[in-house]
């Protein structure tokens, strides 16, 4: 009996007991192995003992204090280290509780923005299909998935969604990477012609899509494009790396590898590993600038901004990420996950695309690989796959919604930081029984 409105009511959950390094334990003492650290949070996996100490010592130190009185030291510590590190420009930050609030800020700061520098027109969003950016209301609106937003429709703001750039699906028979990259990137300034250039205020998307389509990255040159269309027409540019940043691909963001920098970039799950619930959105020094001679504040805020046990969970998980070196693990891990994918499931009859970053795959299931058609949902395929997985001790995050965010599965695989080759080979091998043994159900 539970009195938890849980998300899938009839979910029949297990209890974690404990986690330790990659692994985590139901009450009965079974480990599975934590191959999507939950979904992309757990980057230095469980119980880590130099985040469980500064915890310890924050809590002891100053749990709280409301930021309208007070900063904090560990808030600016973090600030100071994440800004050094950030993409050119991104010169300030904003620490909230989550993805979906980091998201909502950067929103509110992109509007704000215009209204500050006397564009109060601007008000349009554009972001893409198959994208999620969280589940409150301006960033459910923002998100692409249409089974996430079909029945909260009356209440979400008017977003414009555009293809996203997702070779598998939409690059053409004979185009190369580069003219489809182009040719993905026109769709924003086709969008932002037909809207009218001087009312929109941002375009929204993540560098690598994650829980929408499993980890589809953009071909290379589309962002770089992505970038110049927005210069041109004076339109923000807000990356979401909730999921797919923080070394998740093995750069500490994930636009690096796309050359690009953004106005407003969002990050949270590898930020604190789960540790606790802490988000941050960065902004342009432009944009701070423009409140600062301004208004003189950012017309928003929770109560738990800047909270300073949610910052030391931080600022000792992006120190022991810097001091082990760990994207050095994640690319080396990455490349080995990558290539043992390839292996299990390069020839897989039900298996269309195997793609992804780092430590950030994802396998696309189809029906029939020769035409791409996905399996009925109704068949629940991705649900089978994650039940076969944790019979064999293996929680990966499979899901539905791959094209048009109702038909078409994935499983999408985030594993910590520190895993070693030998679990990725376990990894792999769990997962491909769990498919044979969940597509052997629908087949
Ligand atoms: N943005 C992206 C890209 C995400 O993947 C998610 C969560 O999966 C969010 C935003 C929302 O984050 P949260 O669930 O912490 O609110």
């Amino acid at each position: 009996m539970t009195r938890i409105l849980h998300r899938q009511i009839d979910a029949n959950l297990r209890t974690a007991s404990g986690g330790k390094g990659v692994e985590l334990f139901d009450q009965d003492g079974r480990g599975y192995i934590d191959a999507s650290g939950g979904a992309a949070v757990s980057c230095l996996g469980h119980g880590h003992p130099d985040v469980v100490a500064a915890l310890h010592a924050q809590a002891d130190k100053l749990a709280y204090a409301h930021t309208s009185f007070f900063t904090s030291e560990v808030a600016e510590a973090l600030a100071e280290r994440l800004v050094a590190d950030a993409p050119a420009g991104l010169d300030y930050i904003y620490f909230v509780s989550g993805g979906s609030e980091a998201v909502e800020a950067a929103l509110k700061m992109a509007r704000q923005y215009f209204v500050e520098t006397g564009q109060p027109q601007r008000a349009k969003i554009i972001a893409r299909r198959q994208s999620y950016h969280g589940n409150t209301l301006g960033a459910l609106a923002t998100g692409g998935n249409e089974w996430r937003r079909a029945q909260f429709k009356p209440l979400l703001a008017e977003t414009h969604h555009i293809d996203p750039c997702y070779a598998y699906r939409y690059q053409e028979p004979g185009e190369s990477e580069t003219e489809y990259g182009t040719r993905s990137a026109q769709a924003l300034e086709d969008k932002i012609l037909e809207l009218g250039p001087e009312t929109v205020m941002a375009f929204v998307a993540e560098p690598v899509v994650g829980a929408t389509a499993g980890a589809v990255p953009a071909v290379a040159g589309y962002f770089r494009r992505i970038r110049e269309i927005c210069d041109r027409y004076g339109v923000l540019l807000i990356l979401d790396e909730v999921m797919c940043g923080m070394g998740r691909t093995g750069t500490l963001h994930a636009c690096e590898q796309d050359g690009v920098a953004p106005d407003l970039m969002t990050v949270a799950k590898g930020l604190g590993g789960g540790y606790q619930p802490i988000g941050a959105t960065f902004l342009a020094g432009r944009i701070y600038e423009a409140f600062a001679n301004g208004s003189g504040l950012f017309q928003h805020g929770h109560t738990y901004i800047c909270h300073p046990m949610a910052c030391a969970a931080a600022l000792a998980v992006q120190e022991v990420v810097a001091r082990d070196r760990l994207l050095d693990n994640v690319k080396a891990m990455g490349a080995h996950l990558s290539r043992r994918l390839g292996e299990r499931f390069g020839n897989h009859p039900h298996v269309g695309d195997v793609r992804g970053r780092g430590l950030f795959m994802g396998v696309e299931l189809v029906e029939d690989r020769g035409t791409k058609a996905p399996f009925d949902p109704a068949r629940k395929l991705n649900a089978r796959i994650k039940r076969e997985a944790m019979n064999r001790g293996l929680a990966v995050y499979p899901a539905g919604g791959t094209i048009d965010g109702s038909r078409g599965d994935h499983i999408l695989l985030a594993p910590p930081f520190i895993i070693d080759a030998a679990t990725v080979d376990t990894v792999v091998e769990r997962l491909g029984e769990a498919v044979d043994a969940a597509i052997a159900q629908v087949a």
